[in-house]
């Protein structure tokens, strides 16, 4: 069987790869669904060059803001049109479920209409200084930007900076994640039909250990966007050392969802269920961590597992499937990995941790919901990033009990608080030490809302009116009125 070929984008151009081309596997079944492009070093100098030339030619340079938000808009509508297109390629090269793929490129949608109403709203400041001085300031766009997309939500998170990026007037080239690339081309069939100018907008897909520093470390690239692991993390920080390069490093976490004796037990078991097997787990803001008072922790672990066992697992373009497989066999072997620690540290396996035993599964990459209990806080369950649907649930009896566990990981993305009681949930979200917190629900976010880690998680934030701070630059001007 052939298979479809699919190119990148590089200049206004659909191009092969300097390194040949590499299957894209459906993880329901390991079979490959199309080949393609895998980019040189010498490919991505050359979209870096062709997203230079797109930020000086006047065609973008001048155009005027409100223009620019009208071109986000109309790629906003164009994805909404092709939504359920969209959203099939996405559930079927990553093996999330359709009904999720479909919430992801809404959300892109949404995010890309947020940003669009910005273009023309990034303002500057005039500045009371001595003499007859005028001080104004002015926010410019930051110029040609990288965006490293992981493989976990291929397109919600590439278009979350790509978004605020294009708004402002900035160039961008897209590195999808090897495992995931075809939603990202879809999505540039999009913007051409948009009618960006040529070289704004450039995807190269391929290897991100070839591609990935090929790119970060340019110097003729401004500004660096990694969606990604730790490792990642730092190996971009490094190549962007090179040339100051300011980056956004939005990384792992380990997220506690604290349940306290009064929270909505009902609520929180079904919140902890969607924090920790949503997306098959393959969240970064996964609630993986259960914090769970002892005097409600039977109840809980009760509910949840109950509730998870009604989740059909199955290809995610499957009718009422809900859990879908992980993305690789690799992945797969990882966070299996993790269940056999996870009994050799002692804990208890109260629900899952095998693959599923239906034949129609056999060659996907599926595995059970999986919750662990009697999990304490220093095993490696409860500090590394698993990745995938295994829950660690810990026991607390006090309030500071659960916060000093709930802070003492490596990460601090996020974190969620189950309680009526108003000022614990104020002290909580004022002491836990993660960049987002949400009370008595989990996880939730919208493209208005800041979203960013503390410590390992990582460095800046997207979304919200403050995204836009990243991507332009600020520039003061004195004049001398003499
Ligand atoms: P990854 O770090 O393996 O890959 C991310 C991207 O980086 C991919 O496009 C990859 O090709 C590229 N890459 C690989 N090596 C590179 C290098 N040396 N230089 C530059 N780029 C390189 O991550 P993943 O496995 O795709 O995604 C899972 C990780 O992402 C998890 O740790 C998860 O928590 C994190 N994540 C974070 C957020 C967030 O918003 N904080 C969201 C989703 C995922």
């Amino acid at each position: 069987m052939t298979l479809p070929r699919e190119k990148m984008l590089i200049d206004g151009a659909w191009v092969d790869g300097g390194a040949g081309w590499r299957a894209s596997l459906d993880p329901a079944t390991n079979e490959p669904i199309a080949d393609v492009a895998s980019a040189s070093p010498e490919d991505a100098a050359r979209a870096v060059a062709a997203a230079k030339r797109a930020l000086a030619d006047a065609a973008w340079r001048r155009m005027d803001p409100s223009d620019r938000g009208r071109l986000v808009a109309r790629l906003a509508a164009l994805l909404r049109r092709d939504l359920d297109d969209v959203a099939r390629t996405e559930s079927l090269d990553n093996g999330k479920t359709l009904r999720e793929a479909k919430g992801d490129a809404s959300f892109a949608a949404w995010t890309l209409e947020y940003f669009a109403g910005l273009a023309d709203k990034v303002e500057g400041a005039v500045i009371p200084v001595p003499g007859n001085r005028l001080n104004y300031t002015r926010r410019e766009p930051l110029g040609v930007t990288v965006h490293i997309v992981p493989w976990n939500y291929p397109l919600q998170l590439g278009v979350r900076s790509i978004a605020p990026a294009l708004a402002a007037g900035n160039t961008v080239i897209v590195k999808p994640a090897s495992e995931t690339p075809l939603s990202m081309l879809r999505f540039a069939k999009l913007v051409e039909e948009a009618g960006f100018p040529k070289g704004v907008f450039n995807v190269v897909t391929g290897s991100g250990a070839v591609v990935g520093p090929a790119l970060a470390g340019h110097p003729d690239v401004d500004g660096v966007v990694l969606t990604g692991s730790v490792p990642t993390g730092q190996e971009v920080l490094k190549a962007a050392a090179r040339n100051v390069t300011p980056v956004t490093l939005e990384l792992g976490g380990k997220s506690p969802n604290v349940v306290f004796a009064d929270a909505d037990i009902e609520k929180a078991a079904k919140g902890a269920a969607f924090g920790i097997f949503m997306n098959a787990g393959q969240m970064c803001w996964a609630g993986s961590r259960l914090l769970v008072h002892e005097s409600v922790h039977d109840a809980l672990v009760e509910k949840l597992v109950a509730f998870a066992r009604t989740w059909k697992i199955g290809p995610g373009l499957e009718k009422d499937s809900r859990l879908g497989p992980l993305v690789s066999k690799d992945h797969l072997a990882k966070v299996m990995g993790y269940v056999d620690v996870g009994a050799r540290e002692g804990a208890t396996l109260t629900m899952g941790g095998r693959r599923p035993q239906a034949p129609a599964l056999a060659h996907g990459n599926f595995l059970e919901p999986t919750v662990f209990t009697d999990v304490a806080p220093k095993m490696r369950i409860a500090q590394e990033e698993i990745f995938g649907p295994v829950l660690s649930v810990i026991k607390f009896g006090s309030d500071d009990e659960a916060l000093a566990i709930a802070n003492d990981v490596e990460f601090g993305l996020y974190a969620g608080v189950w309680t009526k009681d108003l000022s614990r949930a104020h002290r909580f979200a004022a002491e836990l030490e993660a960049g987002m917190v949400s009370v008595n629900e989990y996880p939730v976010t919208f493209p208005q809302s800041p979203f960013g880690g503390f410590k390992a998680s990582g460095i800046g934030s997207e979304q919200g009116l403050t995204a836009m701070h990243f991507y332009t630059r600020q520039k003061s001007v004195i004049l001398n009125l003499g």
